[in-house]
């Protein structure tokens, strides 16, 4: 488990940028780890924790937050509309609002919860086939949508493409949110979050880099 030094990463690249310390938020990115895993990452003081499923985040966080004060789940996987109920009930933030019927489904229930998970837009950057996201050409227009349903849009989240230099997909990805006047960047992972901190991101989701290799792959 190596929570610590993650997080002196994380502020080390933060001083490097002339960002405040603790100014980047950490979501230690806890799918299909065991629980033994998770449970050592608690004890050592992370509260935030990003999930890919509701399912899996349902089966085992009740447990944990009877156990430990003041966790909070970020949803960073894709969102199917079915499981939009259950997704905001658990959540306080959801990373991959990707089309508007999300969107209209989301707003749906924020009206008849009564509140709504922060939400981060996930743009497609690299425009790959079988990822999730909005094209960047058509991204203005769902914040466009998803502001004019009232939800509380946080800012943008990406994925670049596996083999890729992710140093443009962050700039892109900043872009597309600095001219949408947005402030929130998720971006950034195990293999690259310092990049990404030196390019604006206010979230990183870093997984194996602090748990371990994952079991199964997701
Ligand atoms: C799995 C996952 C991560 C974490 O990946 P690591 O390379 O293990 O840090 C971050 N973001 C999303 C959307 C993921 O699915």
């Amino acid at each position: 488990m190596s929570l610590q030094s993650i997080t002196e990463r994380l502020h080390a690249a933060e001083a490097r940028a002339g960002r405040a310390p603790g100014s980047v938020t950490l979501i230690a990115v806890s799918k299909v780890q065991p629980p033994e895993r998770v449970e050592a990452v608690l004890a050592a003081g992370q509260r935030i924790f990003g999930e890919n499923r509701v399912q899996e985040a349902q089966g085992r966080w009740p447990d944990f937050q009877a156990r430990y004060e003041g966790i909070s789940l970020h949803l960073i996987g894709p969102l199917q509309s079915n499981k939009a109920r259950a997704a905001m009930g658990m959540v306080d933030a959801i990373h991959s609002v990707d089309r508007v019927k999300l969107a209209e489904t989301l707003a749906r229930l924020a009206d008849e919860i009564g509140r709504c998970p922060e939400l981060f837009l996930q743009v497609n950057t690299g425009e790959e086939p079988q990822k999730a996201g909005v094209l960047p050409g058509e991204a203005d227009a769902l914040v466009a949508r998803c502001r004019a349903l009232s939800l509380p849009v946080a800012g943008l989240m990406c994925i670049p493409p596996a083999d890729e230099d992710p140093a443009p997909h962050f700039r892109l990805l900043g872009e597309i949110a600095a001219r949408n006047g947005l402030s929130g960047l998720s971006m950034g992972m195990s293999e690259d979050f310092e990049t990404a901190v030196a390019l604006g991101a206010t979230h990183v989701r870093v997984g194996s880099a602090i748990f371990g290799t994952r079991v199964a792959p997701v």
